[in-house]
Order: structure tokens, then sequence, then C-alpha cells
């Protein structure tokens, strides 16, 4: 379309071209002046310029277009074969058709020689099903994402790249455009080794570690973690972090989470967690934040320290650290801690207080404490540091030191010795102010003792004098039973009788009692009357009081070897009397009893022993009691009290007696009589 202001392309030429003819015809004029011509032939000569001048301005033009075509064929060439990117013109067969020089390079190939090769003997084992997949689906729809696969270039490692296909022209190929990705592989394995290897290392590390974003939700938790709680990761990720504190102190950890999530950090930061089983424990806690490209907080990661053991353990030694001074308060306990290099005297106010020493004038050295200790002791004090320290005998002495007051104090000290390098150090000591109790157990000692021997004097009389005095008495009784039996036989019937008989059996047994009682409290408990005895002159004597009731039994006695002792011998005469007619008595047929006797550094030892009746463990104690008798008096006579006085000699004696049996066993009866027996 044309209008008055806008002309077409050639409407322009045509402009264009008059304008040149005239400029060339006002050149020519002189010419063609000569020359008479019609004006048709003129126009028409007019028409030919102008057409031929057209033609050749349109000449020109095609020939700048060639050029400027040839010189962006230049570029494009350039271009493509410069590029970062490779370019590969693949046929459907996979054969290469075009491909440029970055393409050629990547490969390893001449380009020459790259075109109508396979693409797919390029392709990486590892990638090869991968890539045939995507490369049919290339020629068969429409693909947007590229894919990435591992290249294999000739003599050359792998290389990665993303490889994204144009659509398939016309004549079944297509163009791929090849971006070598591998070092942003190394970068992302790199990455994710770096990020596996972090995990490892929060996984495995010692402490509890946990990262938690900034709505105080957990992200991490690692393995020492699960260990301190009993949760398991799976149980709190994503949960507040709530979770793990206790209600007690909620608040005040809740603010000092908070105060992460405002940008700073924990520093040795005290907060009790709570466990899965509702325990407690106290974690010190250091954290640091962790910031995206944009500074904005992305989480918070924590390591905490479990201190609950050594918060116990503090908690202890406070509440050790009041009980002692508690009781060394009381207990009028002072401390000292002597420096056995330096000589050094350390001495707590206690200590200080009961010795009356004062601070000004103690030159805390062992000189200056001496001054305020009985000069009667000093040397006992000087002997025990040497004996401690040379000996390593643990010190322990007591002392008289002067005190504010009058009178002595004693001071019962002890120590112990500690040693650095196997070398003595110090001296770490207690004294304990025992001035009141001594002279508070001495008089109550001195009265018990006193007392003592005189109810024992007074139970010793009393027990004679009963028992005497009622001798008399019950003779009377026996006898002038027996006189009425004996005055009234006839005219008595069977039942008197019998009553008659109860009675002097009864004043008999009576007798035998109040003989024995007297035996036993005869035995004075205080030592003297000790003798050289001959045992196998005792055991004569006994046999033949014996006689009577051996003669009966048949029984049979042997005897070892007997030593010569200091002893009581009437004593003795009694002691075995007692264990050798109790066997006579308990046993079982005839009596079988042996006696023996070995000497040991500080005692003899003698033996009794008989096949009888036995005695069951459960008595072993209970048989040297006064009066107690396992048997009835139908079965065995007696009255319980021979063995009780057997254990009174032996105890005056020094000694021990005691039973091994069984029952239905036989017993032996062991018993020992000390060496160093004053008289
Ligand atoms: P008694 O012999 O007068 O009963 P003892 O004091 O001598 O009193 O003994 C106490 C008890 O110990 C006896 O009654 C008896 O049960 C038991 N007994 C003592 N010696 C023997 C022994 N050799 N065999 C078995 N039992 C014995």
């Amino acid at each position: 379309m044309s209008g008055n202001n806008k002309k077409t392309d050639s409407e322009k030429l045509r402009l264009k071209a008059e304008q040149n003819l005239k400029l060339s015809l006002g050149k020519r004029s002189s010419v063609l002046s000569d020359t008479v011509l019609s004006n048709d032939q003129l126009a028409l000569l007019h028409e030919l310029q102008i057409h031929e001048i057209e033609l050749k301005m349109q000449n020109e033009e095609l020939l700048d277009a060639k050029q400027n075509l040839e010189n962006a064929l230049t570029k494009f060439e350039d271009f493509y074969d410069l590029a970062p990117i490779s370019y590969f013109t693949i046929a459907q067969s996979g054969i290469i058709l075009e491909v440029n020089l970055t393409g050629a390079k990547l490969l390893n190939v001449a380009r020459s020689h790259l075109l109508g090769l396979n693409i797919k003997t390029f392709i990486n084992v590892t990638s090869k099903s991968h890539f045939s997949l995507f490369f049919e689906k290339a020629f068969t729809e429409e693909i947007n994402s590229p894919c990435e696969v591992c290249l294999q270039p000739k003599d050359k490692d792998p290389v990665w790249v993303l490889i994204q296909f144009s659509r398939p022209v016309l004549g079944g190929k297509c163009l791929a455009v090849v971006i070598n990705i591998t070092d942003l592989k190394k970068t992302e394995n790199e990455l994710s080794r770096t990020k596996n290897y972090l995990e490892q290392l929060i996984d495995s590390a010692n402490g509890p570690i946990v990262v938690w974003n900034p709505n105080s939700e957990i992200v991490l938790f690692n393995k020492s973690f699960e260990r301190l709680t009993g949760y398991c990761a799976e149980e709190v990720i994503n949960k507040k972090l709530d979770i793990l504190l206790p209600y007690s102190s909620m608040k005040r950890s809740r603010a000092a989470i908070e105060h992460t999530i405002t940008g700073n950090h924990m520093d040795s930061i005290e907060i009790p967690v709570l466990c899965k089983n509702l325990d407690t424990k106290i974690i010190l806690w250091n954290s640091a934040n962790i910031y995206n490209d944009d500074r904005e907080l992305i989480a918070t990661i924590a390591q905490g320290n479990d201190i609950t053991s050594r918060k116990n353990a503090e908690k202890e030694l406070e509440e050790s650290q009041r009980k002692l001074d508690l009781a060394l308060q009381s207990g009028n306990i002072g401390i000292w801690d002597y420096d056995v290099k330096s000589g050094f005297l350390f001495l707590d106010e206690r200590m200080e207080k009961m010795t009356g020493i004062t601070e000004p004038s103690f030159e805390n050295d062992l000189d200056s404490f001496e001054e305020v200790v009985h000069d009667e002791d000093k040397a006992l004090l000087r002997e025990s540091f040497r004996r401690t320290i040379h000996e390593n005998s643990p010190f322990g002495t007591i002392l008289r030191v002067k005190g504010k007051g009058k009178h002595w104090k004693y001071l019962n000290v002890k120590g112990i010795l500690f040693k650095e390098d196997e070398v003595p150090s110090r001296i770490l000591g207690v004294a304990i102010d025992i001035t009141e109790m001594k002279n508070n157990s001495e008089s109550i000692l001195f009265k018990l003792n006193e007392e003592l021997a005189r109810s024992n004097r007074e139970l010793q009389q009393f027990a004679y004098v009963a028992s005497h005095d009622l001798q008399e008495p019950l003779r009377m009784v026996s006898s002038f039973t027996q006189l009425l039996a004996l005055k009234y036989e006839n005219s008595l019937d069977q039942n008197a009788k019998e009553y008659i008989r109860y009675a002097v059996d009864g004043s008999k047994r009576m007798y035998d009692l109040i003989n024995g009682l007297l035996t036993f409290s005869r035995i004075e408990t205080k030592s003297g009357n000790f003798e050289d005895v001959e045992i196998a002159k005792v055991l004569k004597e006994v046999l033949k009081n014996l006689k009577f009731s051996i003669e009966q039994s048949k029984a049979k006695i042997t005897i070892g070897k007997m030593p010569a002792i200091r002893a009581s011998k009437n004593q003795m005469i009694q002691l075995f009397q007692n264990l050798l007619s109790n066997s006579i008595k308990f046993s079982t047929g005839i009596p079988k009893i042996s006696l023996s006797s070995e000497e040991k550094k500080d005692f003899y030892l003698f033996t009794v022993k008989d096949h009888g009746i036995g005695i069951d463990p459960e008595y072993h104690e209970k048989i040297f009691q006064i009066f107690q008798r396992l048997v009835s008096r139908d079965e065995y006579e007696g009255t319980g009290i021979g063995l009780s006085i057997c254990k009174r000699i032996v105890e005056r004696h020094k000694g021990r007696i005691w039973v091994n049996s069984k029952s239905g066993e036989g017993s032996t009866f062991l018993f020992t009589i000390g060496k160093r027996l004053s008289d």
C-alpha cells in the first residue's frame, strides 16, 4: 500500500535511480545535444537508463547482502565450534551426523573421525540402559528435561554430562546439546560425602548432640543422645524441644533455648534433660547457630556434656562436708595437717582452741606446738611423728596439752601419712578432746569394778551360805523320813510307803543340787592357787573316784600322753571327772572313751571323746549353761550343773571349752588350759 508519505521499496529505488540519472545526465548533456530524438524515444531512453541504474543498484545491494551472509555464517561457525557447549546432530540410529569442536574434544576424537560413529559407543556402561531409554523417547515423544549421563571419551576418564535433545526434525535426526557437569558432579559428591561424614561424626560423637530449627523443633538427635535419654531419634524428630525438658525447670530452659533462636549461643549452660523413663539428667550445653547465605538462622546445633554424676557427687560432697562439720563441731574434734618436707604444721580453729595455742605466738612448727604439750608427753609426740614418717605406721597417741584452763587436757591424736612418689609428704590428722570422757569413764569404770566385785563376793557368800545351811535341814528331812519308813513299816499301806520313797528321792536330789551349787560357787573367779599338776596323776585320782560306775558299765577308757601343767589340782580333778562321768552316763552300750592332749604355743588342748548318744549341734552352746539338760531325769540322772562347772574352771584357767558332736554319733569335748597363768 503506497501513500503520499509512505513509499514502496520499488518507488524508493526508482526515486534513487532518477536522482542518479539526473547527476549522470548533467555530465553527458553536450554529447546528447547533437542528437535529435523524438519524445517517445527520449522517454524510452529514460526508462532504459533508469532500469539500468536500478539493476546496478540492486546488484550492489545483493553483493552487500551476500557479504553480510558470509560474515554471519563465519560467525555462526565460530559460535558453533567454539561454544562451551557440545552440539551433536544425531540420526535415529545413533550415528553422529554433525558435531562441533567442543563435542569432538569432549569425546577426545577428531571431528572428521567422529562423524559416522554411533553416539552409543561413547556412553559409559553405567549409563547405557538409562541412555538408550532416553534416546528412544527423544525420537518418539517430546522430552523437556535433560538426562544425566556418564560418557566414556576415548582414552580418558569418564565424564558426566547433561544431554538435552531437540525435538526431532524431519528426516529423523535431532540435535543434542551436551553440557559437561563433571566438575559439578564432583562438587556434589564431595558435598554429599561431607554431609554424610558430618552426619556420621555427629552420630558417633561421644557427647549428646541435638539440632533444632527456629521453631524449636528437633531435626537431628545423635546416638549418644539416644543413649542418654532412652528415646530413639524417630521418637523425637520433628517434636518440640519441650519433650526433653522437665517441668520443674521448663521455664528457665525455654528461655535459654529461645535465646539461641534470637541469634545467641549457649556457653556452658546447665539445662536439665528429661529421659524417657522420667529420670532427670543434668547437661551442660554449648551451642552454635547455622545460617543460610542470606544470614537467616536455619538451625541451632547444641552439644551437651552429661554432668549428672558430677552434680550428684558435688551434692553428696556438700552433704558429707556438712555432716563432717557437724561431727567435728559436736564431737569437739580438731584437724591438723603436717607438711613433712617443710615442717609446716597447720592447726584448725578447733585445734587451736583445744590446745590453747594463740595465732601470733604459734609459729606453725612442731617446736612451737611442743610448748603446750606436757613435758612427759613431748618425747611421745616426737616418737609418734618418727614412727609414722619412717615406719609408715598410723599416727596415734594421747597427749596432755595445757589448754586455756588450769587443768591438763587429754587429746587423742590420730593421723594418716600421705606419700608423693613413694616419699612421705604430709600427715593429715584429727585430735579429739577426751578429757571429760577420760575423767568420766575412769570414775565409772572404777565404780563398776567395785560394784561387780562386791556383788560377786555377795553372790558367792550367798550361794555358799544358802547351800551350806540348806544341807543340814535337808539331811534332817531325809533321815527322819527314812526313820519314819523304818519304824512304821508294818502299819503303813503301799501308798504311804510310795510317798515316803518319793520324799527320800526328792531330798536326795535336792542334796545333789545343793552340793553342785556349792561346788559351782566355790570356783573362785579371781586367779591364784595354781601349782604344777601332772594330769596323768589327776586322771588316776579321777578313775579311782569313778571306780564304781566304771566297773558297773564295763567302760573302756584309753588315756594318751598327758602333760604336767600349771593349774588348780582339785579343779582339774573336778573337770576331768565331770566330763568322764558324762561320757559314761550318756553312753549306748559299753562306753568307749579316749582322752588325749596336745601342746600348743600358748595353751594345752585336751579332748575327751566318747561314742555315746551325741548332742544335736543346736544345743552345743546351751549345755554349758547352768541347769540346762537335754535329757529327762527318768532316763539319765543329773542336775545340769556339771558342764557349767567345767566351763567356769576352764575360763579360770584362761581357756575355752566346746563340743563337737551330732545326735547319735558320740561326742568330743575339747578344752584348753592357758600356759601363762599367774599365781
Ligand atoms: P547332767 O550331766 O547333770 O545332766 P551336765 O551339765 O553335765 O548335767 O550336762 C548337761 C547336759 O548335756 C546333759 O544333761 C546332757 O543332755 C548333755 N551331755 C553332757 N555330756 C554329754 C555326753 N558326753 N554325751 C551326750 N550328752 C551329754
